[in-house]
């Protein structure tokens, strides 16, 4: 039911009661005033008719019935004559046949009372004539023993007024139909009207996104029976204002946790709507839109879809797939998927695992390329040593070869592995660097005295055009380290009677150091390797030129640690052209 329609109802029935209980009051009074007056009328006329009659007793039926009819006449009245043993012995409104039908009325009440007082009243219906009749009795002038003259008239007045009451009061109640209806459409309005002006300050709650943080408090112009609900709202308005700024606040820190902790972290509903994600999980997942809202297939990538099912029957998944970047190139990522016990949702945390993987591929590569390498001198020495031991110890001159191929391959393999030692001591930040300006050019003269025995042993010519006297900022044993790896490289792979040319660039913040040799040069294939760990190219394999392929990896290794660069290009002659940068001292 409609508040209009409960209004009215209200309304109708408080007007309906009120109205019918002064219908009662004034019913009941009206009754009482007509009696009243109208006893005080028969009184008087039943005294008047007193002294018609002196004693009842002493007439006959004939005569009572005749003086009960003049006196009815007379009073316009019902008068009836009654002995005081009750008998009826005339009535003014019964024939005297009728009379002598009557019942006995020593037990009616206004008779009992005249005999006891002289004069009694009583209202009844009576049967006899069928209609609400009010009766007043005195005695007559018998005085020892008294009888009764009874006046009676009818209520046809009061029922008049009655009447007419009723029809007061139906007006009365029509007026208060239309009463009921006009208040009801009246405080409905008006009812209506400050509700929906609270409900549109409401409404302004739920429309403002929570997302942006944008609640204001609620304004309520109107005031009245309202108020305190206004206030209310608007205290609560003010409270969300606070709380969603406050939510919004942790949010957003807990998103940038997230974010910096690296991981991409992506929240789905039980029906597998996206309710959160990171800027990391777009980052990591190569999606270019925003994925708010949308379902988990939405996302088109399998292996989260996969994690999905599964997680959502064993509550937790993990698994490593790969995104397709769209360039050629893939990423490896790791997601693990966790149903939560609490919410009834479900949280996927994605790594990007490239690195890890290229990582322990390298760890892979390294270990088997170790393997491999060492293998080499160790089986020469175990063969040499073998036939040594089956004979060739007694034949001095084969014992001095066999001793020398192991003493060789003996230095071989204690070169390289210690320079695997400093490989990864340098990769392991281990080796500790003293920076401090050191001259250029008595670094390179340094070096070029180290390697010039070798040299001298090829007849190489060695070039080094001394440069300006210009500082760089080293560590004075890792540029000499450079330089002898690479001049020992040049000297090594340069033809007999060539030679080798140091030649010093400057450009504004580093020194270029150039080393060029007159060998055959790389192909470009593997001037992306050579740097990397144990990486020989063919030619240097086929040849008889011994080494182990981690000399680049440490000269790469150190010019980045003197925060330099390195790199390798064909010289105009054909031959190799290394290169490394490091930076000027100030
Ligand atoms: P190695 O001990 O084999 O010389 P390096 O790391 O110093 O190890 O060199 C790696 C590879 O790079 C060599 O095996 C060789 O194939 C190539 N290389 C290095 N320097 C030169 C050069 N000056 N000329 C030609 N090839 C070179």
């Amino acid at each position: 039911m409609g508040i209009r329609a409960r209004v009215f109802l209200l309304v109708f029935f408080s007007l309906a009661v009120s109205i019918r209980i002064a219908y009662v009051i004034a019913e009941r009074d009206i009754t009482s005033t007509f009696e009243e007056q109208t006893i005080f009328q028969l009184e008087k006329q039943a005294y008047l008719l007193l002294e018609s009659v002196n004693d009842i007793s002493k007439l006959n039926s004939l005569e009572a019935s005749s003086i009960a009819n003049r006196l009815g006449e007379a009073s316009d009245s019902r008068v009836t004559l009654i002995l005081n043993n009750g008998t009826v012995v005339g009535d003014s409104n019964l024939s005297q046949q009728e009379i002598s039908l009557i019942d006995n009325h020593i037990n009616r009440k206004e008779v009992q009372e005249a005999l006891l007082n002289e004069k009694g009243w009583s209202s009844r219906f009576s049967s006899t004539l069928n209609q609400q009749l009010l009766y007043f009795a005195v005695t007559d002038q018998n005085i020892e023993s008294p009888n009764i003259i009874r006046i009676a008239v009818p209520y046809t007045y009061l029922d008049r007024v009655i009447a007419s009451l009723n029809i007061s009061i139906f007006l009365i109640g029509a007026v208060a139909f239309v009463v009921s209806f006009i208040a009801s459409a009246l405080i409905f309005n008006y009812t209506y009207r400050s509700l929906s002006e609270l409900e549109d300050a409401i409404s302004t709650l739920t429309i403002n996104p929570l997302k942006n943080n944008e609640i204001e408090p609620v304004q309520i112009k109107k005031t009245g029976e309202f108020d305190n609900v206004a206030r209310s709202i608007s205290q609560i308005s003010e409270v969300l204002k606070s709380q969603v700024r406050l939510i919004a606040r942790q949010r957003n820190q807990f998103g940038s946790v997230l974010d910096d902790l690296g991981e991409g972290v992506i929240v789905f509903n039980h029906l597998s709507n996206i309710t959160y994600n990171n800027d990391k999980a777009l980052k990591i997942l190569n999606l270019k839109n925003d994925i708010d809202n949308l379902k988990i297939e939405n996302l088109e990538i399998k292996a989260i879809t996969n994690l999905y099912e599964i997680a959502s029957k064993k509550k937790k998944a993990n698994k490593e797939f790969e995104i397709d970047m769209g360039n050629g190139t893939t990423r490896w990522v790791l997601g693990s998927m966790n149903q939560s016990n609490s919410a009834n949702q479900f949280i996927l945390v994605v790594h990007d695992i490239t690195q890890l993987r290229k990582l322990d591929s390298m760890r892979r590569d390294f270990v088997s390329n170790v393997s491999h390498e060492l293998r080499t001198p160790v089986s020469v020495i175990r063969a040499n040593s073998e036939t040594l031991l089956s004979g060739a110890l007694d034949n001095k001159k084969d014992a001095e070869v066999f001793s020398k191929a192991i003493l060789h391959n003996a230095e071989r393999l204690s070169e390289m592995v210690s320079d695997l030692i400093d490989l990864s001591r340098i990769e392991y930040g281990e080796v500790k660097l003293n920076f401090e300006p050191v001259n250029i050019n008595r670094s390179i003269l340094g070096a070029l005295d180290s390697i010039k025995g070798l040299a001298a042993k090829k007849e190489i010519s060695l070039f080094f055009d001394e440069y300006d006297d210009i500082y760089v900022w080293v560590d004075t044993n890792a540029i000499e380290r450079i330089l002898i790896n690479l001049l020992d490289n040049a000297i090594k792979y340069s033809p007999q009677k060539s030679s080798v040319t140091v030649k010093v660039l400057n450009d504004t913040k580093h020194l270029e150091i150039n080393v060029i040799d007159s060998g055959k040069g790389i192909d470009d294939m593997d001037k992306k390797r050579i740097f990397g760990r144990f990486y020989r190219t063919a030619q240097a394999r086929a040849s008889d030129k011994t080494g182990s392929g981690l000399g680049l990896a440490i000269v790469k290794n150190l010019a980045h640690s003197l925060n330099g660069d390195v790199g390798v290009k064909n010289s105009d002659s054909g031959g190799c052209n290394f290169w490394f940068t490091v930076p000027k001292a100030k």
